[in-house]
C-alpha cells in the first residue's frame, strides 16, 4: 500500500525521481504506522534531512503516510525543518499543497482530513517497460482489529468504482504492464454497486494485454465459495494467496477481534487447496499479542506445522496508540515473546525450504520480469506462486514473457532456474 502511495505521490507532482536526496527539490519521507519501530524509523529518516535544508533553504520535505496522519501537529512542532505532513487521504491535494509551499504562503501545512472525496483521484507513476504494477481497489477499513492502528490511520473503507479499477488498470497495460496487484487493507470485502470481489476477478480476466492477476491483503472471513471458484476459474488470477492468520489459538483470536475462529481459517484453507491443488500460501502472524499463554503460542505452532505456508511474516506484538490493544490489563514478557518469534521463525524457515525443495527438476511458468541486480548475467521472474526465480542462460529479449523454466536450485526464499 505505501509503494502505491509513493508511486502516486510521484506521479501527482509529475516528478522525476533522482536518486541521491541532495539533487531532489523537494523529499517526501512515505511513513508507516504499524509498528512501533517503523513509526521511529520515519522520524528519524526526516531527521537525516536537516542538513540538506541548512544548505538549501529552498529545498521542501514533507512527510506523508500514516505516521504523518497520526501524529500531524505534533511533527510540525517537533520536527523544525519539516514544511509539511500529508495523510494517505489527502495524496490528491499534495499538488496544490506543494505550489502554496513554493509561492511562499510561509505556512507549514497539516494536511490530515479523513474527510477527503476523491481518495482515488491519483494513478500511480509507472516506470517504462515495468512488467507489473499495483492498482489500489480499496482504502481504509472497517473491521476494527484490538491491535491493529489501519482504521486509525486509514479510515473506514471506501471501495473504488469497477469502473475507475478498469481504467486504471488499461493505463497501466499500456504503459508495458503485464501483471497487476489490486490492493486494499480486506481487498476481498470489495463491493461497489451491487458487484462483489468474486465479480471482480472476472472482469479483469476480460483485460486484453493483462497476463497476471494477483490481490492483497485477503481477510479469511471474506474467503466465500464464489471467491474460490472465481480464483479456480480465471486463468489470470494467481496460484497465491496471502491470508493472514494472525494466531493459531481461539482464545486469541477472541481477543484480537478477528471475527473469525481456526476453525473456519482451517476449513478455508482446505476449501481453497481442494480448489487449487497449486495454491501457494503465505500468513502474517503476531506473537505475544494480549496474555498469549504458552498453550496458545503452541496452538500457532501446530498450525503453521499442519498448513506448511510457504511464507509467514511475523512479528512481536507492538502497541500502537489509540487502539483496543493499547489498554489492555495484561500483557506478556517482552522476552518470553521473543522467544517465541524466534521459535516460530526457525521453524518457518525450514518449512519454507522443505517446501521449496519439493519443487526441484520441475518446470513452471515464469514471467521475466527484469535484469537480476545482484548478477546482470541473469534475469529475474517469478512463477504464479510468487516464488522467486533467477535464471541464467536466457536473453533479455524474454522480459515481460512468460517462459518455462525448470528449478535447478532451491533456496528458502527463492530458486535458480533455467530454461525448460
Ligand atoms: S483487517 Fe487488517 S487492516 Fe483491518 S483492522 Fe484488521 S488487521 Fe487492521
Amino acid at each position: 500500500m505505501n509503494e502505491y502511495d509513493s508511486d502516486r505521490i510521484i506521479n501527482s507532482l509529475s516528478a522525476h525521481p533522482v536518486k541521491e536526496p541532495s539533487d531532489a527539490d523537494i523529499i517526501i519521507v512515505n511513513t508507516c504506522a504499524i509498528r512501533e519501530k517503523a513509526d521511529h524509523k520515519a522520524v528519524s529518516a526526516v531527521g537525516k534531512y536537516k542538513k540538506l535544508k541548512i544548505k538549501n533553504p529552498d529545498l521542501i520535505i514533507g512527510m506523508a503516510g500514516c505516521v504523518a496522519q497520526l501524529y500531524g501537529k505534533k511533527l510540525i512542532k517537533q520536527i523544525p525543518h519539516l514544511d509539511f505532513v500529508i495523510g494517505p487521504r489527502e495524496i490528491p491535494k499534495l499538488r496544490d499543497l506543494i505550489f502554496d509551499i513554493k509561492e511562499g504562503s510561509g505556512h507549514r501545512r497539516i494536511n490530515t482530513s479523513m474527510d477527503i472525496e476523491e481518495v482515488f483521484k491519483v494513478s500511480p507513476y509507472h516506470e517504462a517497460g515495468k512488467v507489473n504494477g499495483f492498482v489500489s481497489i480499496q482504502q481504509g477499513c472497517n473491521k476494527k482489529c484490538a491491535y491493529c492502528i489501519v482504521p486509525t490511520v486509514r479510515g473506514n473503507e471506501i471501495n473504488r468504482s469497477l469502473k475507475e479499477i478498469l481504467e486504471e488498470s488499461r493505463l497501466l497495460i499500456n504503459q508495458g504492464a503485464k501483471e497487476l496487484t489490486y490492493i486494499g487493507q480486506t481487498v476481498n470485502s470489495w463491493k461497489y454497486e451491487g458487484e462483489k470481489f468474486y465479480n471482480l476477478l472476472n472482469h479483469l480476466q476480460e483485460l486484453d494485454g493483462l497476463e497476471r492477476i494477483r490481490f492483497t491483503t485477503s481477510f479469511p472471513r471474506d474467503v466465500t465459495s464464489k471467491m474460490v471458484d472465481s480464483m479456480r476459474n480465471n486463468s489470470k488470477v494467481c496460484r497465491q494467496l496471502h491470508l493472514p492468520v494472525q494466531s493459531g489459538s481461539n482464545r486469541v483470536l477472541k481477543q484480537m477481534n478477528r471475527a473469525y475462529s481456526i476453525e473456519w481459517y482451517r476449513d478455508s484453507i482446505n476449501r481453497l487447496r481442494d480448489a487449487m491443488p497449486d495454491l501457494s500460501l503465505s500468513t502474517d502472524i503476531i506473537v505475544g499479542f494480549g496474555d498469549e499463554s504458552n498453550e496458545d503460542f503452541d496452538e500457532t505452532m501446530k498450525l503453521i506445522e499442519d498448513v506448511k505456508f510457504d511464507t509467514v511474516y511475523s512479528f512481536k506484538y507492538s502497541i500502537r496508540p489509540g487502539t483496543p490493544g493499547e489498554t489492555m490489563s495484561s500483557h506478556i514478557d517482552d522476552d518470553i515473546a521473543l522467544d517465541r518469534l524466534h521459535r516460530l521463525q526457525s521453524r518457518q524457515r525450514e518449512i519454507s525450504l522443505e517446501n521449496n525443495l519439493k519443487q526441484l527438476n520441475k518446470s513452471y511458468k515464469v514471467l521475466i520480469e527484469n535484469a537480476s541486480r545482484n548478477n546482470p548475467k541473469e534475469l529475474f521472474g517469478r512463477t504464479s506462486q510468487n516464488k522467486a526465480i533467477y535464471i541464467k542462460d536466457l536473453n533479455k529479449k524474454y522480459i515481460g514473457k512468460i517462459v518455462d523454466i525448470t528449478k535447478i536450485e532451491a533456496f528458502q526464499n527463492s530458486f535458480i532456474g533455467e530454461p525448460t
